[in-house]
């Protein structure tokens, strides 16, 4: 068959100017590919003009199946969203319009808005959670006859109903197949500052209050062999002038001594590659783990600090306290590593003292390159967060969700968040996103 993999983000990224890498397209092409498919890849953030491009692209491949990747439902920055919705069904429009391919969506955003998507692009099949086998099933069920109905994480519509199965972790993901970094544009991505991404493992054992992974890829960790990693370095390698690379899981450093491994592995094979990788855990950051990142070729660490207050650290379940801030921040700085930080700030029981803690803390510790503060909290469904935003006042009802809603704590008024975002911007480094 010919199947066409379109990735619909056309933002470079949501908190700095350099594209996110669309992984999550790489490695579901790589298993159509493997599956003896001839497949094409559009990638809408590397389009100077996507609907014309894309028209041209599908009238000339003329594709059996379209598999369309969603990122992102809307970029938050400090008091405005940037609906994101329209751009992707501009794409899906300029598909329909053209092409009677079956469409499957998939991605990050339809995890968690998976009927909404369709509901919203007037579509009628989605698949949600880890993709890179259900989608060649679906390709072979299309092909060779099936009921795709059946297919673990779809969601579709039937007699104008929307049903969902529930989504089936993948155990081996080491027999998964490769990410086709060839059919995507690594120059292009390198010119504009971005890297291959690649994750390490799924799932995530912490219970952060503001995040739905944990229900979404389970509490268990599925880890991927260091060689295995290495291998798909390699391929990125082989597919382009590829020197840097983005681990893009939930938290490379935990489980620590898998990190470990794979930093080690990095070490022994000389590949002489840069890696980055966002939201690290403060946890279990000691001098002797931070100097093994920078010696595997880590470029610069994202830790993940979230708040400085003891208080909001247990009320947000981080997992960790400030001493693990502080043990993280000092050992970065001693092994010379270029670090930022990130605070998400206003949460609930956030209060103007909460924050000025925060603040103290990260001012009392070696400085960061850069330090990213995002006020408020974006709400999804499977957030724990959202009783605190009923109890409150600031969600009505989950149906709410898809269209932007967010929390704040009550405790921050107006003036004073006003004031405090003018007194972070003019810090060195501090960032408001
Ligand atoms: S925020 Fe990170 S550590 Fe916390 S539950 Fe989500 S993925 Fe896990």
């Amino acid at each position: 068959m010919k199947v066409l993999v379109i990735s619909s983000n056309k933002i470079k990224a949501l908190a700095a100017p350099i594209p996110a890498f669309p992984s999550g397209p790489a490695y579901i092409a790589g298993g159509a590919l493997e599956a003896g498919h001839e497949v094409e890849v559009f990638d809408a953030c590397l389009a100077d003009d996507v609907t014309s491009e894309l028209t041209e692209h599908v009238e000339r491949f003329d594709p059996d199946a379209i598999g369309i990747s969603v990122r992102n439902v809307r970029a938050r920055r400090w008091s405005d969203h940037q609906d994101l919705r329209p751009g992707v069904k501009e794409i899906t429009d300029s598909v329909t319009r053209i092409s009677t391919a079956p469409i499957v969506l998939g991605g990050p955003a339809i995890n968690n808005f998976g009927r909404e998507w369709l509901e919203y692009l007037d579509l009628d099949f989605a698949l949600r959670g880890e993709s890179e086998l259900t989608f060649t099933r679906y390709l072979d069920m299309l092909d060779e006859g099936g009921d795709i109905h059946t297919i673990q994480g779809c969601v579709y519509r039937e007699d104008g109903q929307l049903f969902e199965l529930p989504i089936e972790p993948i155990e081996d993901l080491d027999a998964t197949p490769y990410p086709a970094f060839e059919l995507f544009d690594l120059d292009g991505y390198r010119t504009l500052g971005g890297s291959p991404a690649l994750f390490t493992k799924r799932g995530c054992s912490f219970h952060c209050t503001h995040c739905p992974q944990n229900i979404l890829e389970g509490s268990r960790y599925r880890l991927k062999s260091p060689k295995r990693v290495i291998n798909e370095i390699d391929r990125a390698r082989s597919a382009g002038n590829a020197d840097m690379f983005y681990f893009s899981d939930n938290l490379f450093n935990f489980p620590k001594y898998h990190a470990e491994a794979i930093c080690h592995e990095l070490i022994e094979q000389e590949l002489g590659i840069r890696w980055t990788a966002d939201g690290l855990t403060p946890l279990g950051m000691t001098r002797d783990f931070c100097r093994l990142l920078k010696e595997s070729g880590c470029a610069a660490a994202s830790l993940s600090v979230e708040s400085g207050s003891e208080w909001m650290l247990k009320r947000m379940r981080r997992g960790y306290s400030t001493e693990h801030i502080r043990e993280a921040i000092t050992s970065l700085s001693k092994a010379e590593l270029p670090f930022m930080v990130s605070l998400l700030l206003g949460g609930p029981g956030e209060s103007p003292e909460t924050i000025a803690e925060s603040i103290d803390l990260l001012g009392s510790l070696p400085q960061a390159q850069i330090v990213n503060v995002n006020i408020g909290l974006s709400l999804e469904h499977h957030q724990s967060v959202l009783a605190d935003a009923r109890k409150d006042g600031q969600l009505q009802d989950e149906s709410d969700l898809f269209d932007g809603s967010y929390y704040l704590s009550p405790e921050l008024s107006e003036d004073y968040l006003r004031d405090l975002v003018e007194s972070l911007r003019d810090k060195a480094n501090w960032f408001v996103v």
